[in-house]
């Protein structure tokens, strides 16, 4: 990505639950592109903008650093990369400019359903496995639990019958990958949507008057399906 460049650059997720409707809310906003299923970079048709399509976990990155202009992404991925990132003394302002309408989820913890759980007093020295350790940590630290994590990157689910953790904590939409594994959710430890964020240094003009004409078009598209 040149950062020089006078085109807007909007990071979204490549392959995945978000990619769908990020790509349809931006063409629901006027912008045209056309996308070769290989190609990180797609250009828009219409207006000086292009689509950088990555995973979702680098995209809170590449907005914080200013190497892209905007991007969409789940406000899950945000808050555990900004938490990583302060604790790692990397940039970790972002513009929030809207919440989405679509990429709801939560993330909660869940234990085995054989378990007499009570409360997060029975999680007191155990091992939790998460993709999100961070955003967990942060929890457990505000409700006084001290718990160890296991880090996995996929397949969560599975840590607790693998003898991997004592619990999982995990996002969870509709629950049945929990009842496929035998877990049972038991607190909810934050509430997500896809969110549009800008990069912290100001735009030049000619990409502020993009952003500009896509914000009230935005506010149109989303207000129009409520
Ligand atoms: P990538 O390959 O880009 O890293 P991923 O496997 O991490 O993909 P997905 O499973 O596609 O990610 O989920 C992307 C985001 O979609 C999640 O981080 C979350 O914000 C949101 N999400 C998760 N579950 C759902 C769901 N059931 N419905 C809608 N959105 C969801
Ligand atoms: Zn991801």
């Amino acid at each position: 990505v040149d950062k020089n460049s006078q085109r807007l650059t909007i990071a979204i997720q490549k392959s995945g639950r978000l990619s769908k409707e990020s790509i349809a809310l931006l063409e629901a906003c006027g912008f045209k592109f056309s996308l070769h299923e290989a190609r990180l970079l797609a250009h828009s048709s219409n207006q000086p903008v292009d689509l950088l399509r990555v995973r979702d976990d680098d995209i809170p990155g590449l907005v914080m650093d200013g190497v892209v202009d905007l991007g969409l992404v789940g406000e899950n991925v945000l808050e555990e990369a900004r938490l990583e990132r302060q604790a790692t003394q990397l940039p970790a302002k972002i513009n929030i400019l809207r919440a989405l309408d679509f990429g709801q989820c939560r993330l909660s913890i869940a234990v085995p359903k054989e378990d007499n759980y009570r409360g997060l007093a029975d999680l007191e020295g155990k091992r939790i496995a998460t993709t999100y350790p961070f955003l967990l940590q942060n929890y457990l630290q505000q409700q006084g639990i001290k718990a160890s994590t296991a880090v996995l990157t996929g397949s969560v689910e599975v840590a607790p019958r693998a003898g991997l953790a004592d619990a999982i904590c995990d996002l969870v939409s509709t629950g049945a990958t929990l009842e496929a594994n035998g877990l049972v959710e038991k607190e909810v430890i934050f509430r997500s949507t896809a969110q549009l964020i800008q990069r912290p240094e100001p735009l030049t003009a000619a990409k502020q008057a993009i952003v500009d004409q896509l914000l009230p078009r935005l506010d149109g598209v989303q207000m129009a399906r409520e």
